[in-house]
């Protein structure tokens, strides 16, 4: 099966799933992802906010216009990657995902990632890296990627954060202009271990 077709499959196996008792009945739209099947780049965020949740797009309010901003920094578009969320309806009141509404989404994003297979996921904020990288404290390892396996996970922080803060805007903006650098390094078997903290 394709990409894009295994992609559409999730999407709509999403918009269909009552797994969870309450965020299906609470949100207006599912928010799957979505971006380029054959991305070498994910980025994975908490979950949909209220913009995110009224058109079914992920990052698509404010922080979603930072993130385009540093993508196109990078000489990316939102088209080139795929972006995400690890809860896929929005919580009510923008809430924290309950540890059950996480456990109910988290075979959608394990196909995502594996449909896809990108080279590095982007871990956009504390709440997404704490899933994939359990312990790690994000003023500490912000910036510096992990290899898990065959991924290779960073540690980014949220673009929420970073609105309204220059400091952690100029933080966020040099943490992905390592992006282009580390994508070239994961290509080169040689240099790869140089990655790894
Ligand atoms: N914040 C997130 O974590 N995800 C979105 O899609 C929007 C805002």
């Amino acid at each position: 099966m394709s990409k894009t077709r295994e992609l559409e499959n999730i999407a709509k196996e999403i918009a269909s799933c009552k797994v969870c008792p309450t965020l299906c009945k609470t949100a207006i739209n599912p928010v799957p992802g979505e971006g380029n099947p054959d991305a070498e780049i994910m980025f994975i965020g908490e979950a949909p906010g209220a913009e995110e949740d009224r058109q079914g797009r992920p990052f698509v309010g404010a922080s979603g216009q930072f993130l385009e901003s540093m993508l196109e920094a990078i000489g990316l578009r939102r088209s080139d990657v795929f972006i995400t969320n690890i809860v896929k309806y929005r919580p009510p009141g923008n809430r924290d995902p309950l540890p059950e509404e996480i456990k109910a989404c988290w075979p959608w994003l394990e196909r995502q990632i594996n449909t896809i297979k990108p080279k590095i996921i982007g871990l956009l904020g504390r709440y997404a890296m704490n899933i994939f990288l359990p312990g790690l404290q994000i003023s500490k390892c912000h910036g510096q990627p992990k290899r898990k396996g065959e991924l290779i996970f960073l540690p980014l922080y949220h673009p929420a954060v970073a609105l309204y803060n220059a400091n952690m805007r100029t933080v966020l903006q040099e943490d992905f202009a390592r992006i282009p650098v580390i994508l070239k390094q994961t290509k080169s078997k040689f240099k790869q271990s140089k990655l790894l903290i």
